[in-house]
């Protein structure tokens, strides 16, 4: 008996040796990836000299000046800044004006078209949007400059646009101007869409423009559109190092009506439950069995970022095959990383009775899912069904817009935006990180005419900066506005 328990004891002694060996190898074992460095590219003269880069700087406050404001309503719609924006464009870039084809597309969106040489390649798309979400005007005083004025102070361009996304709009068409004024020819066509209403969903401009293109039966080698960015100093916790977040897939956006009837009835003799009560229980059962998660998409960002964490969260993340569940558990309890490994849902809206002393025979709430790639509107009714056990709950779709396909990591067009990162920055420890992107932009639109989307925007956002994105005092500092010009210049190279 004694030498079973003694066996028994060294055994277990012996597994706990071999599992801290293995897991302590393994957090050893982590080092960064170094990337063999291209030649570093020589800086346009117009991103040198001093005089080119304060008119480039002027063109694009400028640009900020125009208030082109998404509205949801019609009636608050207004169109002529939109108008002024295009005319400041056309003079600003008279080479473009020269070489490239212009198209409007529903009065306000704009496609250029930069014919290239060799018919056989399959064209480029590049993305970004003219229009910006508004500014709230009860805190309009705390701005440090006016939203529209593009003040250009303390190194940094300021006011609404200036990171979402006329950055994106005005350095593209720079690079353009940049390379045609340098007697660069592209081999592969390029085409240029700027929508003009993607913070409202794009329908008049991206879904149109779209539309257009597949009327000419074009089929994109890759579209890069915002979405992703760098981001460093502790966005992602404990990471201090810059880090590109490059978007490959998008979550999907559905919106379900959940509703139940009950009897009508005085409220003075009430069944134990009115169906306010019952619809409120099913919606505690769904808060508290969330989706499942899936973490696959999460463990290639961990494993790209494992090598910048501290000891404890490197032991973590390169033993996934022991501590999967409580790396779940962790990630879970931080919403923005609980966003990331699994369909969210939240109840945004919730209806029901319509008198003080009169039981409700009817309520409803609406529920918004944010879903993971491959999870269907079929798949989110029946986890509800599972989960609020109630046979009167009819469940109706109100909105509903797929996740977005999953584009190549290795592709031709994630490893030319991977070269030129690593031409620019020059820094061999860089890590780029393929993502899964949580909102919508105007690439969901392209979905069937581009072989891959990847959402990214080359510019460097730190903690500080973080919340500016549709927030208060939006800046961008000048040295990473004109690295989004060496950036796109570089890209349509290494895209030929
Ligand atoms: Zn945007």
């Amino acid at each position: 008996m004694r030498s079973i328990i003694i066996k028994t004891l060294a055994l277990g002694f012996l597994l706990i040796l071999i599992l801290t060996s293995i897991v302590l190898t393994r957090t050893l074992l982590v080092s960064r990836h170094v990337h063999e460095l291209p030649e570093p590219p020589v800086k346009p003269a117009a991103l040198v000299s001093q005089a080119s880069t304060q008119k480039i700087i002027h063109r694009f406050s400028q640009a900020i000046q125009f208030p082109t404001v998404s509205t949801w309503s019609d009636s608050d719609f207004k169109g002529e800044p939109f108008q002024q924006l295009h005319r400041h464009i056309d003079r600003s870039f008279p080479a473009i004006a020269n070489a490239l084809n212009k198209e409007i597309i529903n009065q306000h969106s704009i496609v250029y078209t930069w014919q290239g040489s060799d018919p056989t390649l399959k064209p480029l798309l590049l993305l970004n949007h003219l229009d910006v979400v508004p500014v709230a005007p009860n805190n309009i005083k705390q701005w440090h400059y006016p939203p529209f004025s593009g003040a250009i102070a303390d190194g940094y361009v300021w006011g609404r646009g200036t990171l979402d996304d006329k950055n994106g709009v005005m350095a593209l068409l720079e690079a353009v101007e940049i390379l045609i004024n340098a007697g660069f020819k592209p081999t592969r066509s390029i085409y240029i869409a700027l929508g003009h209403d993607e913070e409202i969903g794009g329908v008049q401009g991206a879904m149109a423009m779209a539309k257009h293109f597949k009327s000419q039966g074009i089929q994109f080698e890759y579209l890069l559109d915002e979405g992703g960015t760098i981001i460093k100093d502790d966005i992602l916790p404990d990471v201090t190092d810059p880090v590109a977040m490059v978007g490959i897939s998008q979550k999907g956006y559905t919106t379900l009506r959940l509703s139940l009837t009950g009897e009508s009835g005085h409220s003075s003799v009430p069944p134990r439950h009115t169906v306010i009560g019952e619809l409120s229980q099913i919606i505690t059962q769904l808060e508290n069995s969330p989706m499942e998660i899936d973490l696959s998409f999460s463990s290639v960002v961990l494993e790209k970022i494992t090598p910048l964490t501290s000891f404890n969260k490197k032991l973590l993340f390169s033993n996934l095959w022991l501590f999967r569940p409580l790396v779940s558990k962790v990630m879970a309890d931080n919403p923005l990383t609980n966003a990331s490994i699994r369909t969210t849902m939240a109840v945004t809206m919730i209806n029901g009775g319509i008198k003080d002393n009169v039981l409700p025979d009817y309520a409803e709430a609406i529920v918004n899912f944010r879903t993971m790639p491959g999870v269907t509107d079929q798949d989110l009714i029946q986890y509800i069904h599972q989960a609020a056990q109630h046979d009167g709950l009819t469940i109706d779709i109100v909105t509903t817009k797929p996740s977005s396909g999953i584009s190549s990591a290795t592709a031709t067009g994630f490893k030319a935006i991977e070269k030129t990162l690593l031409e620019i920055k020059q820094d061999p420890h860089l890590v780029i990180s393929p993502f899964l992107f949580m909102a919508a932009t105007d690439a969901t639109h392209y979905e069937d005419i581009s072989d891959n989307q990847y959402r990214f925007l080359a510019v460097t956002i730190n903690a500080a900066d973080k919340d500016r994105f549709h927030g208060l005092n939006e800046r961008i500092a000048i040295d990473e506005y004109l690295n989004i010009i060496w950036f796109y210049h570089q890209l349509i190279k290494n895209s030929q």
